[in-house]
């Protein structure tokens, strides 16, 4: 399992169970939420870069024909 633990300070600890359809990220471009499916979590995982630095583009704008860059 994989889940999110934040350290809110000595007395407070949230730790939020993560489920492969509960990853967003914004589209680089335009803003949009892109919601992350199991295809691009694996891609993520796999391609050794971390997860700050990562972002995928929408629909709208990948099949643009935008890059990441
Ligand atoms: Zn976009």
């Amino acid at each position: 399992m994989i889940y999110i633990k934040k350290d809110y300070g000595s007395a407070l600890e949230l730790r939020i169970d993560v489920y492969e359809d509960e990853f967003y990220c914004t589209c680089p471009r335009c803003g949009k939420e892109v919601h992350l499916d199991e295809k691009m979590l694996k891609e993520l995982v796999n391609c050794d870069c971390d997860f700050v630095g990562t972002a995928f583009l929408c629909n709208e704008c990948s099949s643009q024909g935008y890059s990441e860059r």
